[in-house]
């Protein structure tokens, strides 16, 4: 063992060979004692039984470009769901992205107004074309939407009340919970009504003096079927008008359109019967991570004067990537789709996509044979995602891949590649749904399974 230790090169051997000029040699030095510590490690409980100088330096080279590599990587979304939480949601396209470079690159008018001269509103880039859209008064971007539930509560509701469906008390992805939400705010939650059903006058005979708000949530992520009663926005507003109370509307993934075969309210729609509503952005609006609120004007205003604010607001990033969203939402149907990758997806047809399926197997059947995989092609169902119409199911169509080897290893590998490809286990074996598989990534779906899946 002790032969070992000393075959260790020593530190000034290895700086010198390592030859990695570009990064610092501090750096370079500390990944290299964090390798050879684990690597002690490893004599020392008998897993390594031979030491090769050079083999070492190889090895700390690649540990120090492992670790200092980018963590987000792009992978290949195989899954069949389109707005994935995990996978990023909603993919932005290269040319609205291309578009914000020039300007994220450079300086720009992010809080000043070109006209005055003076500090702007850091929404005002977005707000017209938010309102047309909308058909609101006035619109607001904060962080994200679960940002904009507890800026809208915290602003009217803090020290108060607000009444809430127990069939809408939601816990979204991430323990997001809509009564955890409201105790942060510094609000108190009303439940009425029961799970199942509600009814309008579970909420008027709820209504105390310190009651502020009604909030009507949107049930995401689950839907409540059968024996059942809510209460829609349009007939809440009689009551809240009546009691002088706000009526918020926490729409989740709201849509500009409806998609066809789904039945869910547009948030047009929804902001016609409501003084505040709120959406995320990277839902099925198809953009990046932040939440819009949209509304009355003197509503929005006082939003705006919340200290929290600061501590929420939409970062240039997101808003450059927004604001060109914006513009695309108002271009004509194929224009439009062709800028929001998320709706390009939702939209394909099974034929299109069974296409693409075949025009894969064209090029890729042999040598998929080759490297002793069974592929066979297969109807399935993509999923929305991100708790956007649950129930809804897409017909798609893909390649299930079986191997006479471990098929939870092949998945793992396919994971660790330097572009990986995620797609789901069912029954023995990989599923590939090929609704989000673009041609271009071919290449990459074959190098996957063969560096993922292939034994000699
Ligand atoms: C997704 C969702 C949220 C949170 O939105 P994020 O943009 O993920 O923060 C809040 N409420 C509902 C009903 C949702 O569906």
């Amino acid at each position: 063992m002790q032969s070992l230790y000393s075959n260790i090169p020593n530190m000034n051997e290895i700086l010198s060979k390592l030859s990695m000029d570009d990064i610092e040699p501090k750096w370079q030095k500390k990944l290299a004692d964090q390798y050879l510590q684990s690597l002690r490690a490893s004599i020392a409980s008998g897993d390594v039984n031979e030491i090769n100088a050079d083999e070492v330096i190889q090895s700390i080279r690649d540990y120090i470009k492992t670790t200092l590599s980018p963590g987000l990587k792009r992978i290949i979304n195989g899954t069949g769901v389109v707005i994935h939480t995990n996978l990023g949601r909603s993919s932005i396209s290269k040319t609205l992205l291309d578009e914000t470079t020039d300007v994220l690159s450079h300086y720009s008018n992010l809080e000043y107004s070109l006209e005055k001269g003076a500090r702007g509103s850091r929404y005002a880039p977005v707000v017209e074309r938010l309102k047309l859209l909308t058909g609101a008064e006035d619109a607001i971007v904060v962080n994200n939407n679960a940002a904009a539930v507890m800026l809208t509560l915290n602003t009217f509701a803090s020290g108060g009340s607000v009444i809430v469906s127990r069939g809408e008390l939601v816990e979204i992805g991430g323990a997001f919970r809509i009564p955890e939400v409201m105790k942060l705010s510094g609000c108190q939650l009303i439940e009425v009504g029961t799970t199942n059903k509600t009814h309008p006058y579970d909420y008027s005979r709820a209504v105390a003096e310190d009651t502020r708000m009604v909030m009507k949530v949107h049930t995401s992520n689950y839907r409540i079927q059968g024996f059942t009663a809510s209460v829609e926005t349009d007939v809440l507003s009689e009551i809240t008008n009546a009691n002088g109370l706000i009526l918020y509307e926490d729409l989740g993934s709201g849509s500009f359109e409806t998609i066809e075969g789904f039945q869910e309210k547009t948030i047009q729609e929804a902001a016609s019967h409501c003084d505040l509503l709120s959406f995320s952005g990277d839902k099925l609006l198809g953009g990046p991570q932040c939440g819009i609120i949209v509304g009355k004007r003197d509503l929005i205003a006082q939003i705006k004067s919340n200290q929290l604010l600061r501590a929420l607001r939409v970062d240039k990033f997101t808003l450059s990537i927004l604001d060109r969203l914006m513009t695309a939402y108002f271009k004509t149907e194929g224009l439009r789709t062709e800028a929001i990758p998320t709706h390009r997806y939702l939209k394909l047809s099974e034929e299109a996509i069974e296409a693409k399926v075949n025009a894969f197997l064209d090029i890729y059947q042999e040598p998929l044979k080759e490297i002793k995989l069974h592929v066979t092609k297969a109807a399935m169902d993509s999923e929305v995602g991100a708790g956007s119409m649950p129930l809804a199911l897409l017909p798609s169509c893909g390649l299930i891949i079986r191997s006479d080897h471990s098929i939870e290893r092949c998945f793992r590998s396919m994971r660790l590649l330097e572009l990986p490809l995620i797609g789901r286990i069912e029954k023995d074996g990989i599923v590939l749904d090929f609704r989000m598989i673009e041609t271009e990534d071919f290449e990459g779906v074959f190098n996957a399974l063969k560096a993922g899946c292939y034994h000699e």
